[in-house]
């Protein structure tokens, strides 16, 4: 890792100045962070919205109104979210769940301790850890999802390996934003990403933190 945390921090306001947030990206309604972001898997965000709306035109987005509905009509909503035969069960499988051993009320897993939120949350169907850090980070809690568009940024600034876990990207992602929101942080990294750190070619000559990054100064030390 040739660059140090510190020197990537100085390039943390940059970063925010030039990320674009979208508003589709800034809901903070735990049960819809839940929902939102398995259905954000191999889809654009466009997608994700449109899904996101059809659902909420349909249903009320609550874990009972859920899993009661008629999966036909799931389907029909996440439709434009692709997989949605996949996607559309996997909705209704964890709002049941909620329902009958929460509740009905996904905050009442939010009311744990951090740990046994995560595991709890981990527990659900279509739950893997960025959508349980979404919903933690959203409720407040000190903790930064990564998706592949942070892992991606985060990869390339540090020259880390392909193949880095999910911890080390969450911890060096962590000492980055220092003492910023988290769930924020996530969205500016998300923006950030969308306009400079495209998956295939990045707009390395246009970044305004392309000193600071490994990617684009291979031969720095
Ligand atoms: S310099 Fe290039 S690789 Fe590095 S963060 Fe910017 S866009 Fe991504």
């Amino acid at each position: 890792m040739k660059n140090n945390f510190q020197k990537f921090k100085s390039t943390w306001s940059k970063i925010k100045e030039n990320s674009q947030l979208t508003e589709s990206n800034l809901t903070k309604e735990p049960f819809e962070l839940v929902i939102a972001t398995p259905i954000s898997q191999r889809t654009r965000s466009i997608n994700i919205k449109i899904s996101m709306d059809n659902l909420r035109k349909q249903f009320p987005i609550t874990p009972t109104a859920l899993a009661n509905a008629d999966i036909k009509e799931i389907e029909k909503a996440v439709r434009p979210a692709d997989l949605f035969r996949i996607k559309a069960p996997g909705i209704k499988r964890v709002s049941r769940i909620v329902s009958e051993k929460f509740n009905g009320c996904i905050e009442n897993i939010l009311k744990l301790s951090i740990k046994e939120a995560r595991e709890q949350l981990l527990s659900l169907p279509m739950v893997g850890e960025k959508t349980a850090d979404v919903t933690l980070s959203g409720m407040g809690e000190k903790t930064v999802p990564v998706d592949t568009n942070i892992r991606r940024i985060i990869i390339r600034m540090y020259g880390l390996p392909n193949n880095t876990n999910y911890a080390t990207i969450q911890k060096t992602v962590s000492c980055l934003i220092d003492d910023d929101n988290p769930f924020e942080a996530h969205q500016i990294l998300i923006g950030f990403s969308k306009t400079f750190c495209k998956p295939v070619i990045p707009k390395c000559d246009l970044c305004p933190i392309a000193k600071h990054c490994d990617f684009s100064n291979p031969c720095k030390d």
